[in-house]
């Protein structure tokens, strides 16, 4: 059975950490529509200029362009056994049409972390300029630990009233997605305050219990 998760979240929760975490040990792809714009901005697309302005200003696509780019990206080939979506859906819209394109309902898992703690973590967050990762507590700050590439600043984190814009916009186009899943049974909230690890613990035991309540539905 395909696993269809989409990670929920304020900006900084630790939802790209875990989706990569959760990726690796499920073998399918992490689908982050963050990085998919950032690498469009890098090759100097017209999609990624205009995206790059919306980024820097903290402000979100339009959702008819971003569920167009999603629905490409999930229709290839190594998505087919399933993957973890980070960034996406950020809209009520981008939710409901993406229940259309599964024609089921995704593993829900909502990272929730005080705001404080949120502006906190943007302003120290570095991310490697080559391959997107981002450094964990502990690791190194400088040179990249998967690929040696340079760790950076995101433009969009570099940025104080930026960064409390996002929150804004979070609170207000985001945060209804939670009423949206809220009463299904493949939703949960988990505090996303604690350390990596222990986040990582507690999401993959949420999910193999919504595997399991989802699987004997279906039997
Ligand atoms: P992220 O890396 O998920 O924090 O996303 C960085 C920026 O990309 C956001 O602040 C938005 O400008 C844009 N973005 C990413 N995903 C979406 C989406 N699903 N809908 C609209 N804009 C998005």
């Amino acid at each position: 059975m395909a696993l269809h998760v989409v990670m929920l979240g304020p900006p900084a929760s630790g939802k790209g950490t875990q989706a990569v975490r959760l990726a690796q040990s499920c073998g399918i792809p992490k689908i982050s529509t963050g990085d998919i714009l950032r690498e469009a901005a890098q090759s100097g697309t017209e999609l990624g200029l205009r995206a790059k302005a919306l980024m820097d200003r903290g402000e979100l696509l339009g959702d008819t362009e971003m569920i167009g780019i999603v629905k490409e990206r999930l229709a290839r080939k190594d998505a087919a056994n399933g993957y973890i979506l980070d960034g996406f859906p950020r809209t009520v819209r981008q939710a409901e049409e993406l229940d259309r394109m599964l024609h089921s309902e995704p593993l829900v898992i909502d990272l929730a972390v005080p705001d404080g703690e949120l502006l906190t973590r943007m302003q120290t967050r570095r991310v490697c300029s080559g391959c997107a990762a981002i450094a964990e507590p502990g690791l190194s700050r400088e040179a990249c630990e998967r690929c040696g590439g340079t760790m950076i600043t995101r433009a969009d984190d570099s940025d104080e009233q930026v960064r409390q814009h996002r929150l804004d916009v979070y609170g207000r186009e985001s945060k209804p997605l939670l009423d949206y899943y809220r009463g299904r049974p493949t939703f949960r909230s988990i505090n996303g305050a604690q350390a990596p690890d222990q986040v990582a613990k507690e999401l993959a035991a949420q999910i193999e219990q919504m595997v399991t309540v989802t699987s004997r539905k279906r039997s």
